[in-house]
């Protein structure tokens, strides 16, 4: 399960804006360079493992373009072959095909990995055909509907349609063959749910086109992607070769799965990727279901990582004190856990995401097998370098325009960066796995709190990052360079109620359970203590925190009804709660924040560029490229493209 960046404070807290934060821009995309410091602190035998799974990520990124379109590797290839032929293109054309390019990597094709939805060129039909030249003339007009038509194939994935289509056949992703519904479908039993098309051959029958390289053997033949698969799979060989012996088995049992295909070998995978936590880890395959409006195909996505060392110390710190933090937590005493275990998490920097992972992806629990997980637990990334760079491209903009004093912004860029990490370390590392329920529960908390489980959960993590900001131990511990932090913190958790208002441009309630979370600690500390004030001031709303010290009394407060609620399963009480204090805003309000917002024209979408790895001899270097398109054409070179 992924966490994506607007979800958290991330880009609430908004820091200062370091050189040149924002690499490029084409209209609302902004691109950044993702940086992964902690590459200096491996060993050479790391540095060489981390740039052989990241050739295995390169060697797999061309899946996802026919995963979300049966024309989207012919686009990137024709697109691909422009741009790099721009001799003979007039320039104003010429800039118009790359800005359209650069958007189409940036989403793995021609519709928006956010909201699904088909975008077109602002150059014609004929001014590609032009570029393209004769001898790519035909396959110009064979793409013209895909490319140019916007009612062609609007929605990859359709999860509430209008009109007589159902759920696959509105959406245009290439997990089915065309026309397909659900009817046709139903009763088909799947082998390879995750990894397979469905296709509908010529006799009506229905087959699974599975995603394998096939068997050096020849046992099991080559499916669908087997050219790809088995580049990854020749990276993946080599990574082998300088991985320690767990991470090894891990690696052979991935390679195993990508020649078969058989899901038996991807929970084998699984289990043996979970136990293992090194500094340079990975993952690769097909794995998160949303772009498939059944849930059932994964998408293809990578992404190899090195450890966060300035974080990872701090969230060890973290977990070695966690009985501590939970006996001075505010509730109840026999709520309390003995020998409490925190989950791992672990801080990342991203070396390379590729496929359908994307930047804005900032925290990931995997695996998603329940099977795998539910015995042998799951691994928590916190991709740090992901979200350091969407705040420093997004600059002191809204810190600037949303704070209520000189001093709040002042606070903010001093320490709203610190405030974040820590704020994300207390609330993975002491949060969630906080609290004990009551032996008299025959379920989960979730079976009781149904639909408002989730904002429990969140409110519960986000409040224990709150109550602990202000706890000596932190300073005593060397986590926290001043009091001032947990200043900024609370600065930043009051203004959040506010800002997040700009996610939210239809109608006047709240929907999202982590914007839920936040409204509700913000309502119910106003209302409770007072400790927050909403004040106007020229035209405009703020969110003041009258006292730091009562405002903590209130996360205390709610806090402790919370747990108190989590642990006897009491829905009628945590409906109340969310009910009235994290639903409802005002729609004055929200246009308010939209339109202070649109004065700062900042990105809503964001891509990354990749720190950029280079073997030569026994030596790899990492360099920061800044340049994308670069980037992207290098990948398909890798890959035989163009
Ligand atoms: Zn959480």
């Amino acid at each position: 399960m992924i966490r994506i960046a607007f979800l958290s404070f991330a880009l609430a807290a908004s820091m200062p804006a370091q050189d040149g934060g924002l690499a490029d821009r084409v209209g609302n995309t902004g691109f950044v360079q993702l940086t992964a410091e902690s590459f200096h602190t491996l060993t050479p035998r790391e540095q060489a493992r981390a740039y052989w799974l990241s050739q295995a990520s390169i060697a797999a990124d061309p899946i996802i373009y026919d995963q979300m379109s049966r024309f989207g590797l012919r686009q990137k290839r024709l697109l691909e072959t422009v741009v790099t032929h721009p001799q003979g293109v007039p320039p104003e054309v010429m800039k118009k095909i790359v800005d359209f390019t650069k958007l189409f990597w940036a989403n793995k094709g021609n519709h928006n990995e956010m909201t699904s939805q088909k975008f077109v060129p602002d150059f014609t039909f004929e001014e590609l055909k032009a570029a393209a030249g004769p001898p790519l003339s035909a396959e110009v007009d064979t793409l013209r509907a895909s490319l140019f038509d916007p009612d062609f194939e609007p929605m990859t994935t359709a999860k509430s349609p209008r009109g007589k289509l159902d759920i696959l056949q509105a959406s245009s992703n290439n997990y089915y063959s065309p026309g397909l519904s659900l009817i046709d479908i139903k009763g088909f039993q799947e082998r390879y749910p995750l990894n397979s098309r469905l296709a509908q051959v010529p006799d009506g029958k229905l087959v699974e086109q599975v995603y394998r390289a096939g068997t050096p053997d020849g046992k099991i033949p080559p499916g669908l992607y087997a050219q790809y698969l088995r580049k990854a799979n020749s990276a993946l060989e080599k990574a082998r070769a300088y991985a320690d012996p767990a991470q090894a088995a891990a690696i052979a049992s991935l390679i195993r799965f990508y020649q078969t295909g058989d899901p038996h070998d991807w929970v084998q995978f699984g289990i043996a990727w979970v136990q293992d936590n090194p500094v340079v880890d990975f993952d690769n395959g097909f794995i998160e279901v949303y772009r498939d409006a059944r849930g059932a195909k994964g998408s293809s996505q990578s992404f190899v990582t090195v450890t966060d060392q300035t974080l990872a110390g701090r969230m060890r710190k973290l977990s070695d004190n966690a009985q501590y933090f939970e006996d001075h937590a505010p509730w109840l005493a026999q709520y309390k856990m003995q020998g409490v275990k925190p989950p791992v998490a672990k801080a990342v920097e991203a070396l390379i995401e590729a496929g359908d992972f994307h930047v804005s992806t900032i925290g990931d629990n995997l695996p998603n097998e329940t099977e795998v997980h539910e015995k042998y637990g799951s691994k928590s990334f916190m991709f740090t370098g992901s979200s350091h760079a969407l705040e420093h491209a997004t600059g002191p903009g809204p810190l600037e325009e949303f704070a209520s004093s000189p001093e709040e912004v002042a606070l903010g860029k001093k320490y709203g960066d610190e405030a974040e990490d820590l704020m994300t370390a207390l609330h993975e590392v002491i949060g969630h796995g906080s609290g004990k329920v009551s032996p008299k529960l025959t379920h989960e908390p979730a079976y009781y709190l149904k639909e408002y489980f989730s904002t429990l959960e969140e409110g519960r993590a986000d409040l224990m990052a709150l109550w602990n900001a202000f706890d000596p131990k932190l300073q005593e511990l060397g986590l926290i360079s001043s009091p001032d932090v947990a200043k900024a913190m609370y600065n930043a958790a009051a203004r959040v109620a506010l800002m997040q208002l700009r996610r939210i441009l239809k109608g006047d309630t709240i929907e999202e359970d982590h914007q839920r979370d936040r409204q509700l600690i913000v309502r119910y500390i106003m209302d409770k203590t007072g400790a927050i004030e909403q004040i106007e001031r020229g035209g405009k709303t703020y969110m003041v925190v009258r006292s730091y010290e009562k405002m903590r009394a209130g996360v205390g407060m709610l806090l402790a009804e919370l747990m108190r609620i989590k642990a006897e399963g009491d829905y009628p009480a945590i409906k109340a709660l969310v009910d009235r204090y994290g639903v409802h805003f005002d729609p004055k309000l929200r246009d308010q924040v939209l339109s202070r917002y649109a004065k700062l024209n900042l990105p809503t979408y964001w891509t990354g560029i990749n720190p950029q790895l280079t073997l030569r001899g026994d030596t790899v270097t990492m360099s920061y490229p800044r340049d994308y398109m670069r980037q992207q054409l290098a990948y398909a070179a890798e890959n035989g493209g163009q």
